[in-house]
């Protein structure tokens, strides 16, 4: 700054007229949440988005390989990160139990079905439980940002743990989030914790990009009769209200209860089955927004 100063004085000492200089150098003040952000931000990817909840057992980790394939498909290349350290599920979603290699003390992420995928269930045996405080999740997090050797990824979906704890202010704090998606049942009580997860994204000025409803209702295989098992629309209503996109509605359904926790997520499964069509129309909506971010306004040409 001092430099800038000096030469800019010089420079306009040296017009004609000119009996004095004073210069006074302002800067751009920042967001108190950016100003925190600065200098050691973490970028793992291009584009980084959170899958989260307000409580568990809702569908998130379901809906996030889901959504991870789906953008696979659509010419990305996607990672998958698994940030639920006290419940990890990405193991189980897409059946690995192998430990990862390392090259270069990084982490090399496992590849399943297209996708870089890393979990801190990889490292650990299956029954051991993990009784980690706070400040030690924080740190495990950063390593799997930092110490993973993440391949040219344009989009890295992470897998929130539910809730609105310490995993959630280290990664808003250290990343730069291009937004995050909330999954919710349609029953009042997860909407309110669906709020609550809201609240704090938004608090730490991170883009919400959409709500989805999952075990939005069900089609009885036999009868073909439709049940709104959780009631259902709560989501839209609740996206509506909040001024926030509906990104869409997932059927309760055997077939995504059964690939999901087989392994064989269903986007890759049985890429032609309707469900998989909701979660690339969801994916779809998801990709608009974050290239969105990145695309500049086309410039107008006068002939
Ligand atoms: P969370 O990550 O929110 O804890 P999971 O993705 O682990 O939830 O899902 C909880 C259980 O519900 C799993 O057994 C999963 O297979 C099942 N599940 C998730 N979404 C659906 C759905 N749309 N239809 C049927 N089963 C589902």
């Amino acid at each position: 700054a001092d430099e800038i100063k000096l030469l800019a004085k010089q420079a306009i000492e040296q017009l004609d007229d000119v009996l004095s200089v004073t210069i006074i150098l302002t800067a751009h003040n920042q967001q108190p949440a950016q100003a925190q952000k600065q200098g050691s931000l973490l970028k793992p990817a291009r584009h980084i988005v959170a899958v989260a909840s307000g409580k568990g057992g809702v569908g998130k980790s379901t809906t996030a390989i889901n959504l991870a394939l789906a953008l696979a498909a659509q010419e990305q290349r996607v990672g998958i990160l698994d940030a639920d350290v006290y419940g990890p599920s990405l193991p189980r979603l897409l059946g690995l139990n192998r430990k990862p290699a390392t090259e270069n003390k990084k982490l090399v992420p496992l590849i399943a079905w297209g996708l870089q995928a890393m979990s801190i269930g990889f490292l650990l045996e299956e029954d051991t439980p993990t009784i980690w405080r706070g400040p030690m999740v924080m740190s495990a997090l950063q390593q799997m940002l930092r110490d993973v050797a993440w391949d040219n990824l344009d989009v890295l979906i992470i897998d929130m743990p539910p809730g609105t704890g310490d995993a959630q202010l280290t990664l808003s704090q250290r990343t730069e989030l291009a937004g995050a998606v909330i999954v919710s049942t349609p029953q009042d009580l997860a909407l309110i914790d669906a709020r609550k997860g809201l609240n704090m994204f938004q608090r730490v000025n991170v883009p919400v990009l959409g709500i989805i409803e999952n075990m939005s209702h069900f089609i009885c295989p036999s009868c073909n009769e439709r049940f709104d098992i959780f009631g259902h629309g709560g989501a839209a209503a609740e996206a509506s209200r909040l001024g926030l996109p509906f990104l869409g509605e997932i059927p309760l359904d055997m077939a995504i209860r059964e690939t999901s926790d087989a392994g064989t997520p269903i986007v890759s499964a049985d890429p032609n089955s309707p469900y998989s069509a909701i979660y690339h129309q969801i994916a779809e909506k998801i990709l608009v927004q974050i290239l969105g971010q990145d695309r500049k306004a086309p410039s107008i040409v006068m002939e």
